[in-house]
């Protein structure tokens, strides 16, 4: 399995500090910070901050410890932003795109999380 991963791409370069973000998260192995174009009232992105493309780079050749950290991160954004259904929250989205037919515009895994407003269906 080969993934190319473009040291150039947008997200690599916020991670090195040569983009400004608005950080709303940060963890060992995480990053979290407001999409600059939001589709809903709450939009952020969650990147890990090691060199994976898409989902399943990461999730195949990620250690634990990466995975765990992204994972968990996931869940303590919707708790900071209360998006928790059951718990007082009115929920939210999680969208990965990957690729040319996922119409993947940076090739650095994020994960979206949308949230704040009805979105509608897009799966039947
Ligand atoms: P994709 O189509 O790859 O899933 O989504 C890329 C997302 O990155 C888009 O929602 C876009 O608004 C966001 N984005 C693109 N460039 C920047 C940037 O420089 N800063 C931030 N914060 N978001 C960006």
């Amino acid at each position: 399995m080969t993934y190319t991963y473009d040291d150039q791409n947008i997200f690599a370069k916020i991670l090195r500090g040569e983009i400004p973000n608005e950080t709303v998260l940060e963890t060992d192995h995480s990053l979290v910070f407001k999409d600059i174009t939001p589709l809903a009232p709450h939009h952020v992105l969650v990147i890990p901050k090691g060199k994976y493309v898409c989902y399943d780079h990461f999730a195949l050749t990620a250690s634990e410890a990466e995975i765990v950290d992204y994972t968990r991160t996931i869940g303590k954004v919707c708790k900071m932003l209360n998006l928790q259904p059951g718990e007082g929250g009115n929920g939210y989205r999680l969208l990965s795109n990957a690729g040319e037919d996922g119409v993947q515009e940076v090739p650095h895994l994020h994960v979206h999380i949308i949230a704040g407003r009805d979105l509608g269906r897009i799966v039947n």
